[in-house]
Formats: structure tokens, sequence, C-alpha cells
């Protein structure tokens, strides 16, 4: 079934099977034209992923940066790299076509994100004469409204969800269409991605609220506040699958990929084959998704994008990503082919490199594999974004079946003007199982100091039970909430440990700097060893928290030997040494421990036995009074870098414990600090569009609220 060459192939390829190429009918035999040159249109790692491939192939790339990115890798990547200045101008369509000219760059590649999905930007690119490596920007068009891709899909015979997508957007008129679709709904952006503009109604009395919210948050990320409502499926599967289509009329399925496992209906991890996939739906799957592709004359690499509903089987088409994905790598483990050089070749004017057959007997011989995204952001916080510089770094070691992509290098810089990817790590084996097993492997083996990130969170995943029995559902998180978020005690040798890092590490720093002050209290000199009193606080993940101060007294009796008392218990002739890469290795009397420890200012990171733990050094309570320091807990304090988008409350009101106080936006994201008790507002310390650090003061109580 080679050729389908009938004008009528839609009718055909619905009820086609998955085994075959297809085909559509062609006009002209295109002409193949290497490209030499390509301008890559985005930051961070995949910037670096296509200049990886484009250089492999001897194609010329010039990179993009922006006063942020300045020493970031994707800019340091290429001989060629061009300031644009403003952290913004990654999305100014018109500049970067200028450059893109001026430079003599023959194609441009714009990554994901930005510019990827953007039907003007693609068009004008083609009238410049770029070659624009990405599909033709009708079919961007026509995909990138949720709505009217329905319609598309709906007429080439793909299920999609029930729903009103029309242009009525009157917020009764809405809340009537959800009545007749029936609660709970979802109310979705149009123009929406990245989880963004997407809000749940689950009765007709949040419906407005839900309807108000998402609007908002689309008008800030899209600049458009159009609205769709469709049936909420409550346990829901996201299934995708990857298509690639040529000039020459083919298009193929490269597997599905499952990525259930999300936060904010965002991806953490992204597994292909799909675990107990019956095959007769994968290959429905796999058709269906080669029709919505064929439906808008597509070429170069698509995802198409299905919830799955587990509760009855069905499978509903749901947005088509016009682009490649931050999760190709998944696909490039199991077929074993380099994607960017498909989109290449696309993009050149030749033919896929293989046709379905051939796909699906690599699939079938590769295994399973899985990606988990390293994210700067805070678990116990719902996920809340994380920036600053990356102190300490330490990967696991790549491999042909361990690949890490990643943006960074030690000592870069997080930025808050984007996406906190840190870096994406991929693993494949021959079964789920053994890939699951090496994922969480390779997770013990990453150890990055400074933002707080997500590493310890998907480490609890790989090893959860329904996870590993592979019962996914994209609530996964909120239904083994309590599993997932379960604490553990930090044993006494680990905080041990940490005081003799401390010791050690300041020994050194003494030799070099005469005038370095100490950070624990001093109290008291042996023979010439000091010892030394450290209180040590685990930092509560969830931001509240009552931890309690662990007291760790430490006493030096020989250059390499301490004894250590934590909370009473004794640890004597500790015998432990510091190497050049911070980490300390102690000989207790029934175990040996090896530790990196890295401190940043009172904070302290450890890494142990593939975990890592986060201390605080904080003073004792006696030098606290001392020194008159007071709490500051009358104050709402940003919980990362933001903006303030809105101020909720004016000075004087009487506030309720969780009423919306301020809306603040970090890394394209919003989120609404709420009152963390009842009280009175005494002081507005930051307004509208002010840009605040982290711990910054946002407002403040008036004194003598209880909490
Ligand atoms: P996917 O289905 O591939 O996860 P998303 O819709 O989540 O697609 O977006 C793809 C990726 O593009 C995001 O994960 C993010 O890394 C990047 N991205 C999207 N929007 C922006 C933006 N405004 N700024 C920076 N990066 C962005
Ligand atoms: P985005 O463009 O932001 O990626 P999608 O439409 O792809 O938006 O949806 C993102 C995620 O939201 C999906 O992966 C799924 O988890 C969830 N989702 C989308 N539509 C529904 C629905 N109708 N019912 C339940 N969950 C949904
Ligand atoms: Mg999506």
């Amino acid at each position: 079934m080679r050729a389908l060459r009938k004008p009528t192939y839609l009718s055909r390829l619905i009820s086609c099977s998955g085994a075959s190429t297809i085909r559509r009918s062609s006009t002209a035999t295109p002409v193949i034209k290497p490209l030499t040159s390509v301008l890559i249109a985005n930051r961070g790692e995949i910037a670096l992923r296509v200049g990886r491939t484009a250089s492999e192939y001897g194609i010329r790339t010039t990179t993009l940066y922006t006063d942020p990115d300045a020493r970031s890798q994707h800019a340091l990547s290429s001989p060629y790299a061009i300031n644009l200045g403003d952290p913004t101008a990654y999305l100014d369509g018109d500049r970067i076509i200028e450059v893109a000219k001026r430079e003599g760059c023959e194609g441009i590649h714009p990554g994901y994100g930005f510019l990827s999905e953007n039907p003007t930007f693609a068009r004008k690119c083609t009238e410049a004469g770029l070659n624009f490596i990405g599909p033709p920007w009708q079919a961007i068009e026509a995909m990138g409204s949720k709505s009217q891709s329905k319609d598309i899909m709906t007429a080439a015979g793909v299920p999609c969800i029930p729903g009103y997508h029309g242009s009525n957007q009157d917020p009764q008129y809405l809340k009537s269409q959800a009545e007749s679709i029936g609660y709970p709904v979802l109310l979705k952006a149009v123009k929406g991605g990245g989880g963004k503009g997407m809000r749940i109604a689950k009765t007709p009395d949040e419906f407005l609220d839900q309807l108000a919210s998402a609007k908002s948050e689309a008008r800030n990320s899209f600049g458009d506040d159009v609205m769709l409502v469709e049936k909420y499926i409550i346990k829901p599967r996201h299934i995708e699958v990857q298509v690639f289509a040529d000039k020459h009329g083919n298009c193929v399925a490269l597997g599905e990929r499952d990525c259930s496992i999300q936060r904010r209906h965002q991806k953490i991890l992204e597994e292909s084959p799909a675990p107990h996939l019956k095959e007769e739906v994968r290959q429905d799957l796999w058709g269906k998704a080669r029709a919505a592709a064929l439906a808008v004359n597509y070429e170069g690499a698509g995802t198409v994008e299905f919830i799955f509903d587990n509760d009855t089987g069905e499978f509903f088409f749901m947005e088509m990503n016009t682009r490649l994905q931050v999760e190709h790598p998944v696909t490039e483990m199991v077929t074993g082919e380099d994607l960017v050089r498909w989109q290449l070749i696309v993009a050149e004017g030749g033919k896929l490199p293989l046709t379905q057959e051939e796909i699906e007997r690599r699939i079938s011989e590769r295994g399973a594999a899985i990606e988990a995204r390293i994210y700067a952001e805070n678990p116990d916080m719902n996920f809340i974004p994380d920036s600053g510089p990356l102190l300490h770094l330490r990967t696991p070691t790549p491999t042909s079946t361990v690949r890490i992509d990643a943006g960074f290098v030690a000592g870069d810089e997080v930025s808050s003007h984007y996406d906190p990817m840190i870096a994406k790590l991929i693993v494949r084996a021959e079964t789920r199982q053994a890939a699951l097993q090496k994922l969480r492997a390779a997770l013990e083996e990453y150890e990055i100091a400074g933002p707080i990130t997500n590493i310890e969170f998907l480490k609890k995943v790989c090893v959860s039970p329904a996870f590993v029995a592979g019962d996914v559902e994209t609530g996964y998180i909120e239904k083994y909430r309590d599993e997932l978020f379960m604490r553990e005690e930090i044993k006494p040798e680990l905080m041990a440990q940490a005081a003799i890092g401390l010791l050690l590490q300041e020994s050194k720093k003494v030799k070099s700097d005469p005038l370095y002050s100490s950070s624990g209290a001093i109290v008291g000199f042996g023979a010439g060893y000091q010892q030394r009193e450290f209180h040590l606080i685990e930092i509560p993940a969830d931001g509240k928290g009552d931890s309690t101060t662990t007291a760790v007294r430490v006493r030096q009796t020989a250059p390499q030997a301490f004894d250590v008392e934590v909370n009473g218990e004794e640890f004597i002739n500790v015998t432990s040494n510091l190497d050049a890469s911070n980490r300390i290795t102690s000989f207790y009397p029934h175990t040996r421990l090896s530790t990196t420890l890295i401190q940043d200012e009172d904070r302290l990171m450890l890494f142990q036995q593939g975990k890592q733990y986060r201390l605080q050094l904080t003073m004792p309570k006696w030098a606290e009074k001392a020194l008159g320091i007071k709490d500051v807990t009358n104050s709402v304090l940003a919980p990362m870098p933001c903006k303030v988008l809105r101020v909720e409350v004016k000075e004087g009101d009487e506030v309720k414990k969780d009423q919306p106080l301020v809306v603040i936006e970090s890394m394209k994201m919003e989120t609404v600090i709420r009152s963390p008790h009842d009280g009175v507002i005494a002081k507005i310390v930051h307004g509208k569009g002010d840009l605040c650090k982290a711990g910054t003061a946002l407002v403040e109580f008036a004194e003598e609220m209880s909490s």
C-alpha cells in the first residue's frame, strides 16, 4: 500500500491500519536544495540540540542570544552569534528574519516555544526567501487554533472531545454550553499552549470565576482570550503520536508517547511505547494521527496529541503541535533516528528516510525509552519555578542508552526570564521496567545545587508502585500525593558530616583568607584544633514546615579526626577528609559515607547515596536575641523572583485566610498569593509592575495577628 494517489485519500486513510506508509497526492516533484547555513531562532537545550545535528552534516549555524543569555551555552556554541538584546527578543520575528538575511542564512529552525508555531512568522520567512524548517504556514495556522483544528479533525473523521468551540464568547452563553456538555468541564484558551489558559469548572457555581481566571492567564500569555469549553475527562491518559511527512506525499507515524505524568497540565515524564495499550488501539491511534496530518497537508515533524479515556477506552484528538516536541528524544531512542536530521531532509526537499514498515520493525527491536524533564522548581510548593546560579552540577555519564540534553553547565544561571527546564534525561532499555530502573539510577547520580529542582520528586515517581505497574493517568501526581510527597527523616550521620564538612571547608578558606569569618559559634579550642557548634535545620520543602533545629557539636582531635555530638548522640573519632570537588568522606565506626557539601551563604546542599538534602545554618536562639533579630512573620513574602501583576487588597483591608492578596508572574506563570491567616493589611510593600526578589515582603499585616 505504498501509493495511495487517489484524491479521496482521506476516507481511505481513516480506515487504514497503521501498517503502511501513507502517500497523499502531490502536485509536482520537489527539487532537492541542500541547506548550507541555518539560523537557530531559539535558546537553551533545543538550540544546542539543533546545532549539534546541523554541524554534524556540515551546515553552518548562527545562534541568537539576548542580554541575560550572553554567556549561555547555546550562545557560545557557534562562532556566529548575534545579540538581540532585550530578553523577549526571541519573539521578535521581523528582527530575526532581518538577521537571517543579513547573515546569509538560508534556513531558520524555530525549535519549540517562541515562534515555532507562529504562522505569521513562518509565512514571512517563506516570503523572505528563507527555508522555514517546519510545516507550511497554512498547516500551522489551521492547527494553531484549538477550535478550528477540531473542526478540521471532525471533517477528517478524527474523533474530538464533545464541547463548544464556536465564536459566541458571552460568559452566560458559554455557561449554558457547559450545562449541556455536563460538568465537570474544561475551559481552554483556543490559542493556548504549555498548559496555560486552562481551568476546570467542576460546578456551575465556579464556572464564571474559572472563566475569568483562564481568560486573564490567556491574555497575559497569548494576547488572546477566546475560550472553548469541553467535557473534562476524569481519568485521562495523554497519548501522542509523532508524525513526519515529506513534500513527496509520504507520511509516517514514529510510534506513540505516553505523557500522562504531568503537573500544572505540563509533562514531566514521557515514555514510549505507551504502557498497556492494545495493539489495535495503537494502530488506530497511528492511523488517526496520520489522517490528522494529511488533512492539513502537513510537512516535517509534528505531534498529534490524544486524550485517552481510561474509563471507556475511547480516545479523542486534543491538538496538533506543529513542531518538534520537547520529548522528541524518546522517539529518537526507540527508532534510532535523528529527528532533527529528518526535519532538515524534509526542508531540503528530500524523502523520508524510512517507511512505516521499517519504522515498526525498528520499534519492535529497540525496547522502551523514557524521558525525565529536570526543572528548577519546587514540587512541595505546587511546582513553583525557581532560578539562580547552578553552584554545582554533576551528571550521570552519557552512554548509548543514557542521554542528557541540557542547556547549562555548572556556574550558569537559570534565568527567571525563561522556562525553568534545566535538562532532559532520557534512557532506553529492553523493557519498560529495566528503563525505569535505569532512569532511577541515573537520577540518583544527578547532582544540582543552587535552585531547587524536581530531581528528588522524579525519583519517587520512578519507584511509585502504580507507575511501575504502568497504571498511568494525568491526575497521577494528585492521586498519589501522600506517597509522592512523603518526607523522610535526616539521619544524624548526615548532620554530623555537614558539621565536619563546614569545619573542613572553613579551615581551607581560613588558610587562604585570614579575614574570613566563620558561620558557627566558636565554643572553645583544644590543642590547636577547633571545637564548634552548628545549628542546622532542614529547609522545609513546602516553605512552612516546623523543622526543629539540630545542634551539632564537632571537635577536631587530629587533622582528619573528629568527635561529633548530634542531639546527644555521639560519634567518636570519625576520620574525614575533604576533596577538591567538595566531597567529604567519613569513616564512622559502622560505615563509610561520602557526601558532597555545597554551601551557599547560610544554605547547605548535601548529596549522599543518591539523595539530596537541604539544610540551613541558623543562629542559636541566644545569639538571635543578643543581636535583636526579629521574626518577619507579619509579612507575606514573594516565594520566587517575580513581577507583581495585581494587588487585590488595599491598606487597612480586613482579609480572611486564603483570600487572594497579590497576583505575581514568574517564568510566564501566574500565581495567586493568598492570605496565610485572617488579619488586617497594614502596608502594601510592592505594587503593580514591581520586580521582586524571592523573600521580599509583598504586603505587611498589622501587628498582633494570630496565625
Ligand atoms: P510540549 O507539548 O512539547 O511540552 P509545550 O506547549 O509545553 O509543549 O511547550 C513547549 C516548550 O516550549 C515548553 O516546554 C517550553 O520549554 C517552551 N516554551 C513555550 N513557551 C515559551 C516561552 N514563552 N518562553 C520560553 N520557552 C517557552
Ligand atoms: P496545551 O496546548 O497547553 O498542551 P492541551 O490541550 O494539549 O494543552 O492539554 C494539556 C493537558 O491538559 C493534556 O495533556 C491533559 O492532561 C489535560 N487535558 C486537556 N484536555 C482535557 C480534557 N478534556 N479532559 C481532561 N484533561 C484534559
Ligand atoms: Mg498539548
